[in-house]
């Protein structure tokens, strides 16, 4: 679904990603692991078209983003495929950024009625699925600061869902969140990816990534340092600087 060549990102000075590659084929899911300051949610931001890049290719279904410029003058050229694209790709971040003044029901609903306009009957009956799909069926009609830091983060994933993207991105989806309320989270990750959805994760829960990722990307300094599928990226990490990253996290 979305692929990365040779990325580099840069604010001013600061070089962030040095020529990063990512591949997330349809139906599989990709963890990417690093220390703060290493570049992940950077480079899902680029994924995401969120962010400009100066160098590098970024392909969604095979199409190559069209850029304009070159070097630290380079954006998207074209504005209907960054919207196609950002509407394909569904971000889920560590807060969950729900609309206050609406309910739950209409925070869901909210994108597909008024990005992709589709009509309102056929959205109400999708967003009220997705909300039972995520365990919070019962919660369509309160407010977002009724509810849980984990019921907050499940409906924020249901809204992502009821955009029906070919992706899903999570930035660090459960670190805001105590303990026994990540558990209700992760449990949806994991049927979302049972279910076979295309996910790029950034996650600081190991085991979360080794539970669900089919391959995993450790970041260090906006280098890939080492990647793999999770069993030789936990079990067997060939570069000390994974061995030591692990050890900290574990
Ligand atoms: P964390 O685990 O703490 O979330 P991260 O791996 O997601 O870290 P990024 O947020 O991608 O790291 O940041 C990578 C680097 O880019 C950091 O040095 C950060 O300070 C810098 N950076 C991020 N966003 C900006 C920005 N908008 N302007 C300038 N520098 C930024
Ligand atoms: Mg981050």
């Amino acid at each position: 679904v979305i692929e990365i060549r040779g990325l580099h990102k840069a604010y001013g000075d600061l070089e962030v990603l040095k020529g990063v590659d990512l591949v997330a084929p349809r139906g599989h899911v990709v963890a990417l692991i690093g220390s703060s300051g290493s570049g992940k949610s950077t480079l899902l931001r680029c994924a995401n078209l969120l962010e400009d890049s100066q160098q590098g290719d970024i392909f969604f279904e095979g199409e190559p983003i069209r850029w304009r410029g070159e070097g630290h003058a380079r954006y998207p050229a074209d504005r209907a495929q960054v919207t196609r694209i950002r509407t394909n790709l569904s971000m889920v971040f560590q807060q969950f950024n729900l609309w206050s003044h609406m309910t739950i029901l209409e925070n869901v609903m909210e994108a597909p009625l008024h990005v992709l306009k589709r009509e309102r009957a056929e959205v109400e009956k999708a967003a009220q699925a997705y909300l039972d799909k995520v365990g919070i069926g019962d919660k369509a009609g309160v407010w977002p600061a009724q509810l849980s830091g984990g019921q907050q983060q499940r409906a924020a994933i249901a809204r992502a869902l009821c955009m029906e993207p070919r992706a899903l991105l999570f930035d660090e989806p459960t670190s805001a969140l105590d303990p026994e309320l990540e558990q209700e989270v992760i449990r949806v990750i994991k049927d979302l990816a049972a279910e076979g959805r295309t996910m790029i994760i950034v996650t600081h829960d190991m085991r979360l990534a080794a539970d669900v990722a089919d391959h995993v990307i450790f970041l260090h300094l906006g280098k890939i340092e080492e990647e793999g599928p999770p069993e030789a990226v936990f079990n067997n990490p060939q570069t000390e600087r994974l061995r030591q990253f692990l050890s900290h996290t574990a």
